[in-house]
């Protein structure tokens, strides 16, 4: 029994562990001179590479078709990942957010572990083998390889990723395997990716990060997800934690029409509680100009366009500010509104949202319901997290139940 594996990412190189560790042949097909690109940009090079939480929140974190993955989550659990990695020798730490990484902060740490473990299972690795075609011929597989090269397999695990960050070798090239194969392919979209801002002031706030914000995300009066965290803006828009989540909830929407983005500055203060403080501010500086008494509320950067969204002169003396200016200046901080242009390209992406559609595979195996022998795993199926370490898990899971049912 051959089993070809298409794609050495994260997915690719587990799955082939995993399967050559049963004893069968594993060809590993990768496109580029090594395996593991994007994994050794994950996590700013740190690698997340799992979640320490429970599993009803591992499954809460998956955006799409999280039901389909119950059983890869309970056969592959993220403990099961931790021990795996533990066992290869590779020390862990568990930080904020129960996010897990390796103790050295270096993800090339996790490419190594992964490589070695290919290793000592017997793996054979193909590197700068492109495969153009999967074809069907009977019972076999026939993997054309760019440059001329035709491979044969009993089953195929095509593991190549979606279409986000393409100079790592992702180039949703799977799902027109999947296709040309007669599987449906849902329609894909960046996500866990940044937001275009319209309001030009945004550029002069650019590099400038908001921590303990609380975000709204709408679509005419209708909250499309809420979230509170910190966020940075570019010279576009947008970026930082809370928008990458919310763009895994709405970004969808927001690629179709323009939707809203409501910024409370001070969440942790009621609308009375802050004008309580707004009048404090000014009683205690009367004849102060309202700039310099504005900037006690904001940093730096921000103030300048804070005073001028309120409409009032910089120079204007507080005590000369009329209530209605002062409502405005409070409503501001409150619901400060931004409009929602559309989402950055996919090389700004974490991931692709959409894929192989699950409904054509078995969630127990990852195979595919219509042609045995063929299975999808990783981001190329219709399947995304928030982030967290959650899609890499994702990545885990499918692999080692492919593996699992592809040597049988
Ligand atoms: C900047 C960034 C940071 C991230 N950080 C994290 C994180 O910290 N934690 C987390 O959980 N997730 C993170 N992710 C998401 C995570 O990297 C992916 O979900 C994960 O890599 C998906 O694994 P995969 O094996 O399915 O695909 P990939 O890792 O993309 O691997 C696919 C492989 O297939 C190869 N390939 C493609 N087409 C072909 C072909 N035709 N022939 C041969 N080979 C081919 C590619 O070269 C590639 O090596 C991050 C993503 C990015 C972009």
């Amino acid at each position: 029994m051959r089993l070809a594996i298409v794609g050495g990412g994260a997915a690719g190189m587990m799955a082939s562990v995993f399967a050559a560790g049963r004893g069968i042949a594993v060809d590993l097909y990768e496109r580029n001179e090594k395996t593991g690109k994007k994994l050794y940009i994950t996590g700013k090079g740190r690698c997340n590479l799992t979640n320490a939480c429970d599993m009803e929140e591992l499954l809460g974190s998956v955006k799409s078709n999280p039901k389909f993955l119950y059983s890869a989550f309970y056969g592959f659990t993220n403990r099961d990942t931790m021990d795996f990695f533990e066992q290869e020798g590779l020390r862990l730490k568990v930080e904020r957010g129960n996010r897990v990484f390796p103790e050295s902060d270096r993800s090339a740490d996790v490419l190594d572990t992964l490589r070695h473990a290919m290793k000592k299972a017997g793996v054979q690795v193909h590197l700068n083998s492109c495969v153009e075609r999967i074809r069907r011929e009977g019972d076999l597989f026939f993997l054309d390889i760019q440059g001329g090269k035709t491979a044969e397999a009993d089953k195929v695990i095509v593991a190549t990723g979606g279409l986000s960050y393409a100079s790592t070798g992702s180039t949703g090239d799977g799902y027109r395997f999947a296709e040309e194969l007669g599987l449906k392919v849902t329609e894909c979209c960046p996500s866990l990716v940044p937001f275009c801002i319209r309001e030009d002031f945004v550029k002069d706030l650019q590099g400038l990060a908001l921590k303990n914000i609380a975000i709204r995300v709408l679509d005419g009066k209708k909250i499309l997800c809420e979230d509170f965290g910190e966020l940075l803006f570019t010279h576009f828009g947008v970026s930082g934690p809370v928008i990458l989540t919310a763009s895994s909830m709405c970004g969808k929407k927001a690629q179709e029409k323009e939707l809203k983005l409501k910024l409370d500055l001070k969440p942790a203060l009621t609308m009375e509680q802050l004008d309580a403080r707004i009048l404090r501010e000014f009683e205690a500086a009367k004849n102060r100009k309202f700039a310099n008494v504005a900037s006690a509320f904001f940093p730096a950067k921000l103030t300048p366009v804070m005073v001028a969204l309120s409409g009032i002169s910089p120079d204007k003396k507080v005590n000369e500010i009329t209530k209605e200016e002062r409502q405005r200046f409070l409503y501001n901080m409150k619901e400060l509104e931004l409009t929602i242009m559309g989402l950055r390209g996919y090389n700004e992406a974490v991931i692709t949202k959409g894929g192989v559609s699950v409904k054509e595979i078995s969630p127990a195996t990852m195979e595919s319901k219509k042609v045995p022998g063929l299975y999808f795993i990783g981001e190329v199926l219709d399947l995304d997290a928030v982030t967290g370490g959650f899609n890499l898990q994702i990545a885990w899971s499918t692999a080692v139940a492919a593996a699992g049912h592809a040597c049988r």
